[in-house]
């Protein structure tokens, strides 16, 4: 897989100790993003932010969680999309103006990041950063004088492209996903969680709101706008934009396994996936394997399917961060083998189906492809459980340029060469959409249509 991880995004409202269950929740949403992590708390006065380069472990120890005490807080996990990877582009952003102080976590990607950061420079607005997450929270500040609501709706008018945001204020949190939905965010209420109340949590995924020991309440709707304070729960709805399109690939790579986005268990959608794949591409083998960690899912549901018996294959070496150094084009390439290794007394002799989620460059593939046989596999059939990816992304996701896409460039039977397969299929647009029972999804990557219009990347 050749698509990079996004952002992971966290708000606590009413919790004694919201640093903490922040730091829970960030920790689970770690897949996300490896770069920075950050938190912000209000101690009712002031917002206090803690923010570093590295894994949420790395970034916090025991001392800051001294200074960073109060029931509110929002935080950050980040993959750089928009925006350079240094410490200055690290989430979350906190301002401080006449008014108070506002905290902001942005995952998602605008479109419209270009004029108006122009047009905030112009009116006397200043940056310290590239990201386009402090030009939502410059947006914000400009109208804040009308009130955080009248401010944020502002704000929301004036965006274009994928966002779900967590933003504080030292007493309030609200959660904004965009009108299309395309990133996931969802609402967890925590049981007696401050002087025997509940607390709340709004998360990028579900399996976030489990790590704080809390219950799911809800999906936030596209275009909608949470506010929670000391008056409860209030919800606006931007009703008259809204198409629901979240990001397909939630599904199919990005998400964790034991999240549920929008109703869809992710695993769930993997098996179905798997289980189309089968119907559309079968071919005799006599085992199927996953490429760790989102092909296993997949590859579980082909399997299922098949009647060809599932087992485990390849190996996942779990402990390789974002800082691992690969001094040369060659052996980054070779990354692979470090990463993934086969299990030879699953493949000797056998005929293999191996399930991947995608194939962007088709590096990674090659060199899986030689694992397996260098393994003694008989025969590598390759199997893929999302659509060729043509297209790049710019709504939050790191893809290479067009050229760079392998199934941009080549035909199905060149890409097999290209890799080494025996045999290669995708699923096709409308087996993944059969798959969901249901077409709300964005599948710009697939199909070159995205929900938010943009000049394209080439
Ligand atoms: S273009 Fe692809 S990766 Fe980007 S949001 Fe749409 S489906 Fe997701």
């Amino acid at each position: 897989m050749g698509f990079h991880d996004e952002c992971g995004v966290v708000g606590i409202y009413g919790a004694e100790n919201a640093a903490a269950l922040s730091y829970f929740a960030l920790t689970s949403l770690q897949h996300r993003g490896q770069e920075s992590a950050g938190i912000a708390v209000s101690d009712g006065e002031t917002i206090h932010l803690h923010k570093d380069m590295g894994l949420v472990s790395d970034v916090f120890d025991k001392d800051h969680f001294e200074d960073l005490k109060g029931s509110v807080a929002v935080g950050h996990v980040r993959y750089a999309t928009a925006g350079g990877r240094t410490i200055e582009n690290a989430q979350p952003f906190l301002n401080t103006f006449k008014l108070g102080g506002i905290a902001l976590a942005h995952n998602g990607q605008l479109v419209n990041y270009e004029p108006l950061r122009e047009m905030l420079e112009d009116s006397g607005s200043t940056f310290s950063s590239t990201s386009d997450t402090e030009v939502i929270l410059k947006l914000i500040a400009r109208s804040y004088k009308k009130g955080l609501e009248a401010a944020v709706v502002n704000t929301i008018q004036l965006i274009k492209g994928s966002y779900a945001l967590c933003i504080m204020t030292e007493d309030t949190v609200i959660g904004v996903r965009d009108p299309n939905g395309i990133r996931p965010l969802c609402l967890g209420k925590i049981a007696g969680a401050h002087n025997g109340k509940d607390a709340y949590i709004l998360a990028s995924e579900s399996c976030a709101i489990d790590s704080c020991n809390g219950e799911f309440v809800r999906d936030i709707e596209p275009g909608e706008i949470i506010i929670i304070n000391k008056n409860g729960l209030k919800s606006i709805h931007l009703e008259e934009r809204t198409k629901k399109q979240t990001c397909i690939f939630e599904y199919v790579y990005f998400a964790r396994p034991d999240s549920v986005i929008d109703g869809i268990p992710v695993q769930e959608a993997r098996y179905r996936m798997g289980k189309v794949l089968a119907e559309e591409s079968p071919v005799e083998a006599d085992v199927v394997i996953g490429v760790p960690d989102s092909g296993i899912g997949a590859a579980q549901g082909y399997a299922r399917a098949s009647g060809i018996p599932y087992v485990t294959g390849i190996i996942k070496n779990k402990y390789i961060g974002r800082t691992f150094i690969a001094p040369t084009q060659k052996e980054r390439e070779n990354m692979v083998f470090v990463k993934l290794n086969a299990i030879r007394s699953d493949l000797e002799g056998k005929r293999v189906i191996v399930i991947d989620d995608s194939i962007v460059r088709g590096t990674t593939s090659r060199r899986l492809v030689q694992i397996l046989r260098r393994a003694g596999a008989k025969e590598v059939h390759f199997r893929v459980s999302s659509s060729p990816v043509k297209f790049p992304c710019y709504l939050g996701i790191d893809t290479p340029s067009k050229n760079e896409l392998i199934s941009s460039t080549h035909e199905l039977e060149e890409i097999r060469k290209e890799i080494g397969a025996d045999s290669l299929a995708f699923i096709s647009l409308e087996g993944m959409i059969k798959a969901f029972g249901e077409d709300t999804f964005c599948k710009g990557c697939f199909s070159g249509e995205y929900p938010v219009a943009c000049a394209r990347k080439v």
